[in-house]
């Protein structure tokens, strides 16, 4: 495994850290001092120096989640994501990927979605071809939301057509590239999944990503890949507070008091915090998690829980158990993925709402 120098540097400088220790989701819900980053630094470190193989490192590559919650607490500006993405891209060209990663790879190339799927749930086709139409705005919905939560994908849709919103959604709608980046991080493979997605995206004035790690692909990833994006590309979140300005969204009063679990990659990435705090207030009582905005805590995912699902329900129940240490019992979070995860944490104390679901009035499990 050839590492770059940067990457080196950075590991090397992370291997004996413990500054970001307590900050990783992952290594906080498992107790593994292997999860966290200067675990995995001192990996690659040894990698590099040849004292170790790198099939000995390659399975706690993926143990970590690319949240940057170490990058954002890092005083010193050293970046555990980049140089674990850069194993993960040269773990792939070593072809030493584990058997597990390499079939979500596998699928992502055949079927444009790490879960194989071909086919959508038939409510979601029903709403998509209300869309079918050409306008020139589109709502992008992602592999998460239209394979693994279609019922989310749907209550979005409905969302933008209370609002009186004409826009037009693909049936067909390629990949943003987003989880082979992932997986195997800047390989030509990715690159060309971004293209294609934005030759569809680049048709249109406005595109609508629902999902957040869509937006940061989209928004920032593209840019760093080379991939040319005319279009206006906003978040849901964005869009929608859009909409509640201008006045075309009027959500009824919920009721309820809620706390927002920010996405990271709206929080850190994107530096997007208010407007889904704007949509929330106007229907419901807002508190904080302790730990909010920039210093989010991931709350797991719809991809890793494909191979480590122990692991996120374990992630998923702590960031519940940290909305009960505040007394909250309804969690509101804007990523999809996150919802599922949290959602598919056994208990009956701490409500799951996504944003849409509480702008339209919806309970939990409807
Ligand atoms: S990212 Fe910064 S704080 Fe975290 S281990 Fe590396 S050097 Fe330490
Ligand atoms: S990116 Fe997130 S999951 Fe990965 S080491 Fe940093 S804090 Fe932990």
């Amino acid at each position: 495994m050839i590492l770059s120098e940067k990457s080196k540097q950075h590991a090397d400088a992370c291997r004996f850290c413990w500054m970001c220790h307590h900050i990783c989701p992952i290594g906080n819900a498992t107790g593994l001092e292997r999860c966290t980053a200067r675990a995995r630094a001192l990996g690659l470190s040894l990698v590099s120096r040849g004292a170790i193989e790198p099939t000995e490192i390659v399975d706690n590559l993926y143990e970590c989640c690319t949240c940057g919650g170490c990058v954002n607490v890092c005083v010193t500006g050293w970046d555990p994501v980049a140089f674990t993405k850069e194993a993960r891209l040269q773990a792939a060209l070593d072809g030493i990927l584990p058997p597990a990663i390499e079939k979500l790879v596998d699928n992502c190339l055949s079927t444009g979605n790490a879960y194989g799927k071909a086919e959508l749930d038939a409510a979601l086709r029903a709403a998509i071809s209300r869309h079918a139409a050409p306008t020139d705005t589109l709502l992008f919905l992602g592999v998460d939301a239209r394979y693994q939560a279609p019922q989310q994908a749907e209550h979005a849709i409905r969302l933008l057509e209370s609002a009186g919103v004409s826009f037009t959604v693909c049936e067909d709608e390629p990949p943003s590239g987003v989880q082979l980046d992932f997986l195997i991080g800047a390989a030509e493979e990715t690159k060309t999944q971004m293209t294609a997605a934005a030759a569809l995206l680049n048709r249109y004035d406005t595109v609508i990503l629902y999902d957040p790690v869509d937006a940061k692909a989209v928004r920032q990833q593209y840019r760093e890949y080379g991939v040319e994006l005319t279009a206006k590309a906003v978040t849901f979140t964005a869009f929608c507070a859009g909409l509640l300005e201008q006045g075309a969204l009027k959500p009824a009063p919920s009721g309820k008091a809620v706390v927002y679990q920010d996405p990271y990659a709206l929080a850190r990435d994107l530096e997007e915090t208010e407007e889904p705090r704007a949509l929330i207030s106007a229907c419901a009582d807002l508190s904080e998690f302790l730990c909010n905005r920039r210093e989010t805590v991931w709350a797991g995912n719809l991809l890793m829980a494909q191979y480590l699902p122990d692991v996120i329900e374990k992630v998923a129940a702590h960031r519940i158990a940290d909305a009960e240490r505040i007394g909250a019992t309804v969690i509101v979070t804007a990523s999809v993925s996150e919802y599922a995860a949290l959602r598919s944490v056994p208990q009956d104390k701490v409500e799951i709402l996504s944003i849409e679901d509480l702008l339209l009035g919806e309970t939990e499990g409807c």
